[in-house]
Parts: C-alpha cells; sequence; structure tokens
C-alpha cells in the first residue's frame, strides 16, 4: 500500500479547473467554518481567496499561537557533497554541470560542525546530491556517527532511499527526512528530471511510505514552485499530508515552500509565485492543519522573512551555505542555490525576538532511545 492509490484518484486538469473556478461567496463560507478541510483547502489557495487574505493571516497567527506559542525554531543546513549522478533541470549540482565536485572528508565534517556549533545551533539538516557510490548509506550514516553527539536533532535531504536503508540510518540517529515530490505533475517531473535515479516518478512519490514504514520521527514534504501551477501543486501536497497523517499516525510532519532561485545555469520559473501568493498557502496550509510544521529557508528575501514570522511558519533557517564545506572549509565554491538572506544567526535571532518570539535552539532532550 502507498499513497499511489490516492494520487491516482485524483487528475491534475480537473482539479486546475475546480480550484480556479471557486467564487468569493464560496471562500467567504468556508472561511465561516471551525473545521477546514481538504475540498475547503482548494478554495483558500484560490484566486478567489486574495481579498481574504488578512482574515486567514489573522487566523493563521491565532493557531500557530495556539499550538506552537511564541516560538520559532532555528536549524541549519550542512552540505556534505555536491557529487550527483542525475539531471535535474534547476539545480546547480546537476550531473552535466561542469562545476568542481567535494564531497567532505571526516576532518572537514568536524570542522563544519564546530562553525556551526559556535552560531549556537543544535538542529543540523545533511544535505548532499544523489551520487550512491560516494554519498551512499554508508557515508551518510557515518557522518551522522561522527557528529550526533554535537547535535540533538539531526534531519537529512538526500537522495530517496529504501525501507531498510532509512530503517539503518534511524537506528544510526537521524530524527527526519525531507523529501519534496518537486512536482506532482507527472508529464512535468519527467521534463526536469530526464536522466538518473531521480527520473523515478513513482519511487519518490512512495519516498514518505517508506520512511513512515521505517518508523522515522518526522517526514518533510513540499514542491518546488515555479515548475508548475503551484496551486495544484500545494493541493496534492495536502492531500499527501492528509493520507501520511492517517497512514503513519506516530510521525510528525513539515512542509516547505521553496520557490525556485538562480543558481549556475537557470531555469526560469514557468507559473510565478507572487510574495503574495505565497503568504496565502502559508496561511491556508495552518488553517488546514493547526499541528504541521511549517518551514522557511534563506531562498526567500529579508524582507519577506520579516514580514512573515507571525504568519504561522514555526521553523527558520539562517545564514545557510549551499555548497559542501560553505562555512569553514570552501566557502568560495559553487552554490546550490543563491540564497537571498544573508544576514547573520544573530541579526536573524534580533529579527525574531523584536517581533516578541522566543528563538529555540534546542527544544528537547531524548529521554530514552
Ligand atoms: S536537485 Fe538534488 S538530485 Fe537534482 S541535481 Fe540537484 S543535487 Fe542532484
Amino acid at each position: 500500500m502507498s499513497f499511489k492509490t490516492t494520487f491516482e484518484q485524483y487528475d491534475w486538469d480537473t482539479l486546475e479547473k475546480e480550484i480556479y473556478a471557486v467564487t468569493t461567496a464560496e471562500v467567504a463560507q468556508i472561511l465561516q467554518k471551525e473545521k477546514i478541510g481538504l475540498e475547503d483547502f482548494k478554495a483558500l489557495i484560490s484566486p478567489a481567496a486574495k481579498p481574504f487574505l488578512e482574515q486567514m493571516a489573522q487566523r493563521s497567527n491565532q493557531l500557530t499561537k495556539k499550538r506552537f506559542g511564541n516560538t520559532m525554531q532555528m536549524y541549519i543546513p550542512m552540505y556534505l557533497s555536491n557529487e550527483c549522478q542525475n539531471i535535474c533541470t534547476y539545480c546547480g549540482f546537476s550531473m552535466t554541470n561542469k562545476i568542481p565536485r567535494k564531497t567532505l572528508t571526516d576532518a572537514e565534517i568536524l570542522k563544519e560542525v564546530s562553525k556551526i556549533k559556535s552560531l549556537g545551533y543544535d538542529h543540523i539538516l545533511l544535505v548532499t546530491g544523489e551520487a550512491n557510490k560516494t554519498v551512499g548509506v554508508s557515508y551518510i550514516k557515518h557522518a551522522i556517527e561522527l557528529i550526533k553527539n554535537n547535535f540533538s536533532n539531526i534531519s537529512m535531504e538526500v537522495q530517496p532511499l529504501d525501507q531498510e536503508e532509512y530503517e539503518t540510518l534511524v537506528a544510526a540517529g537521524l530524527y527526519a527526512v525531507l523529501v519534496y515530490q518537486e512536482t506532482y505533475h507527472e508529464a512535468t517531473y519527467k521534463v526536469h528530471h530526464p536522466k538518473g535515479k531521480k527520473s523515478n516518478f513513482q519511487y519518490r512519490l512512495d519516498t514518505p511510505d517508506r520512511l513512515g514504514k521505517a518508523g522515522i520521527h518526522k517526514i518533510g514534504i513540499g514542491a518546488l514552485f515555479g515548475l508548475e501551477d503551484w496551486r495544484v501543486d500545494s493541493f496534492y501536497t495536502a492531500l499527501h499530508l492528509r493520507y501520511l497523517q492517517k497512514t503513519y499516525w506516530k510521525t510528525k510532519y513539515s512542509i516547505s515552500f521553496p520557490r525556485l532561485r538562480p543558481f549556475e545555469g537557470d531555469v526560469a520559473p514557468k507559473v510565478e509565485m507572487t510574495d503574495s501568493d505565497l503568504v496565502q498557502l502559508i496561511c491556508a496550509y495552518r488553517l488546514l492543519d493547526e499541528d504541521v510544521e511549517l518551514s522557511m529557508s534563506t531562498r526567500e528575501s529579508e524582507k519577506f522573512r520579516d514580514h512573515i514570522i507571525h504568519l504561522g511558519i514555526t521553523s527558520i533557517s539562517a545564514e545557510s551555505k549551499t555548497n559542501p564545506g560553505g562555512y569553514s572549509v570552501e566557502p568560495q565554491s559553487l552554490e546550490q542555490f543563491e540564497i537571498s538572506d544573508e544576514r547573520s544567526t544573530a541579526e536573524i535571532k534580533a529579527m525574531i525576538q523584536s517581533q516578541g518570539y522566543e528563538v529555540v535552539f534546542k527544544d528537547w532532550d531524548k529521554a530514552y532511545s
């Protein structure tokens, strides 16, 4: 059993028509409801919901404060490798891009860890390209074991793996896995992932299922906005979330909102997602689900991140480097994509605190394993 069965019950074009046919009267009626369902979510991400943005933002703020308090979780990514055997049209690490490739050694990983710890971080996100020979399961397991005494929470964003491989990594100390579908439009997915293991749409779609079965603590999902219509992709993400929550109910979930960013080679977004669209989407997710963590990266601008803090986001990164060794070893090497908010951790912390939020670097200790 997997999400495939649920996914196949929906048709992209029909969903698109339904979302764009919603009227403002329907949105107004839905916003009277106490409980927002998946069908209602369609209306909240529709163009018809734009006049209700302020109302949605206020409700999102209240729900987030009720569930998460005045807190903002901080995390930082650490890129371990830029080697990759896939072609993804939108990524600086894509196999055909002629860039120097690098995979961090133990000594380099520890040097990066030392710099990251000096910034105060306790939650780390390990990132690699998809290169089985160099950064396969044994490399990742070794990296987790090498750094686990330095962090109380280790997440990763690497190639999709088999269930047994996830079980091995969970046993080694892995807490969460982020795996974005990029787009739920299968034909468009094929266009942007023409070669390599990632070209297998179905294997990627089933990855959160394998993670749920492996007993991971948290799964992060999402779509890369710009490849397809963000509204339809977001409906599928919400559908995926609901399916996972029902099927793997012991697991926590998070959603991220990456928009296409410039990189070496560049791909122009097919469908633009404006700042106002992104605010609408964040609020719609919060109205749909009080518990889901909503995460914001440094892809977004200073101004946008400053304004989004109180609208539903629960975790945020700062001072991110998207190149292996970027914090201490090779600060000048090519990044996966250009970050937009380049402020220091201290500056982001001060910005969050100035808005009345407590900055959380560490939120719990393991009482048992
Ligand atoms: S998105 Fe990931 S899999 Fe695709 S080229 Fe970049 S690093 Fe490789």
